[in-house]
């Protein structure tokens, strides 16, 4: 029998009440290998009152010994990090390099980021003519809720739920329905770390049900949302007239900006890996590569050879570059894209098919990490998040050109720049509409920084004190000393 995935409430893991199951596929064979609990209101409505029950106790604690306990479930994901990392990949399809690599270390560094920022998290004061002291008093919300998506599933929950806690919040959290296992191994984590029973719970189930539930409950004090922008929307919709807390980090159609004097190498490495990391599904993913004329010819065919290269296996062995998509309606979704591309005009230079494996990944759902050339900016392929190992090229002559065409979508959340010209770098990161630019690199990341995307892809910053400051209430005190 395919093992269950319960909900963690009240420090224990239960059943949902109505009894009722999802299946979760293994994207690499195609196959449901466990079932996760379909929860709803009344579910929620346990975790609630045990968020409620908890909070008077863990608000009160010392950020000191919230910073232990955060410790401890850092320790403990660490020391389990095998199992963490083969049940991400096993549950989201993706190469066992980078969940051992990337996901679990940074699930684990998430909650020592935090156990170590709040111990450092101060306040502003103020001294005003007259013998008068303007302090700011900061104070945990109180109930808050995490919901995150399937791409980076541990890391992008671990990336809420660590700060909301450290700042002494309860926290209801919902995983995504596709990608619920690792969320659920966190519960016995943060038993056996000392997280008082409570403090965390994680509610189990689909968006449109649960998550919705959370979002709107009159408890729920602020919403931290990581997802597509249609659902950043609807979230919008229903808690800003209720006046909760929003921060939600939401899609990209990242440029990717090559200029002709930049380290040819270091760029095409960067490129690839800003394409097709994680199959493409990652928000930062730079799906729109813009390569300077000059270099253009030469750029395109070292990439050519370089996603020849790419190795497209079972993601549990070490070799595999390129896993499987997280779960069949998007694998479709994105050969719909390629249809669309081929419609619109484009040209596919490399890939563009299914791929097919032998054994036991014959039914999973893989696909060539597909490149395009040939389409205007506006077209659709070029304006859509596809969120798969597609990426779309296309020479450029000035930066004015540039510019304008990696500003011209809704989306304002990644770029990356690859040159050696100083002066441009800056001209070029003053003008592009993104709450991240990356010069000569991509994806690296200081958690001290502000985390976040302009225009549709988002609203508030994560990171650092960004983080600690959407999850505390400010108080201005004014004292009159003379
Ligand atoms: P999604 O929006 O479908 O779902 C995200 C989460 O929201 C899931 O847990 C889902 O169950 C929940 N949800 C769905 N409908 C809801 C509702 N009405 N109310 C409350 N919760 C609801 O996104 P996805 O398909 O899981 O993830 C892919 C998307 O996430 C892409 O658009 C990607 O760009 C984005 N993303 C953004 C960032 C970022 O930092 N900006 C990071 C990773 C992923």
């Amino acid at each position: 029998m395919s093992e269950k995935i319960l909900n963690f409430i009240d420090g224990q893991l239960v059943e949902p009440k109505s009894n009722e199951y999802l299946d979760c596929y293994e994207p690499a064979t195609g196959q449901v290998y466990a079932s996760v609990a379909n929860s709803g209101e009344k579910d929620l409505a346990d975790a609630v009152a045990s968020a409620q029950n908890a909070f008077p106790a863990w608000a009160a604690t010392s950020p000191l010994n919230r910073s232990l306990i955060l410790r401890n479930i850092a320790h403990g994901i660490k020391a389990h990090a095998e199992k963490f990392a083969k049940a991400e990949t096993i549950d989201s399809g993706k190469p066992i390099s980078a969940s051992m690599k990337t996901d679990i270390p940074r699930s684990w560094l998430n909650f020592e980021f935090f156990a170590d920022a709040i111990t450092q998290f101060s306040s502003e004061s103020h001294e005003t003519d007259g013998g008068t002291l303007n302090f700011t008093m900061r104070s945990p919300l109180g109930i808050v809720t995490c919901i995150a998506p399937w791409n980076l599933p541990l890391y992008l929950l671990s990336w809420k739920i660590a700060p909301a806690l450290a700042a002494g919040n309860c926290v209801l959290a919902k995983p995504s329905e596709v990608t619920p296992m690792t969320a659920f191994m966190l519960g016995e984590i943060c038993n056996k770390a000392g997280l008082p029973k409570g403090v965390l719970n994680i509610v189990q189930g689909t968006g449109a049900n649960v998550g919705s539930s959370m979002v709107k409950h009159p408890a729920v004090k602020a919403v931290s949302f990581t997802g597509s922008t249609a659902v950043g929307a609807e979230i919008s919709k229903h808690a800003a007239p209720l006046f909760k807390k929003l921060s939600l980090e939401m899609g990209g159609k990242n440029p990717n900006i090559i200029f002709a004097d930049c380290n040819f190498e270091k760029a095409l490495l960067g490129t690839i890996r800003a394409a097709f990391s994680n199959q493409g599904q990652i928000c930062l993913c730079g799906s729109r590569i813009f390569v300077e004329r000059p270099i253009y010819e030469k750029f395109k065919s070292a990439l050519v050879a370089r996603i020849n290269v790419l190795k497209i296996g079972d993601p549990l062995e070490e070799s595999t570059d390129q896993g499987a998509l997280v779960s069949k309606i998007h694998f479709h979704r994105v050969m719909t894209y390629i249809a669309l591309a081929k419609k619109e005009g484009g040209t596919i230079v490399v890939g563009g098919e299914q791929k097919k494996l032998d054994g036991r990944c014959q039914g999973g759902w893989f696909m060539q990490p597909t490149l395009i050339e040939g389409l205007s900016n506006q077209c659709r392929t070029n304006q859509e998040e596809i969120f798969g190992p597609v990426a779309t090229i296309a020479p450029f002559d000035t930066e004015e050109e540039v510019l304008a065409a990696a500003n011209s979508t809704r989306y304002g959340l990644a770029a990356s720049i690859w040159t050696n010209n100083l002066g441009r770098a800056h001209r070029m990161t003053a003008k592009i509409e993104s709450g991240i630019v990356w010069v000569n690199c991509w994806m690296t990341r200081d958690l001290r920084t502000p985390f976040g995307g302009m225009k549709d892809s988002g609203v508030g910053r994560e990171g650092g004190l960004d983080a600690l400051r959407f999850f505390t209430d400010a108080k201005n005190v004014c004292v009159k000393y003379d």
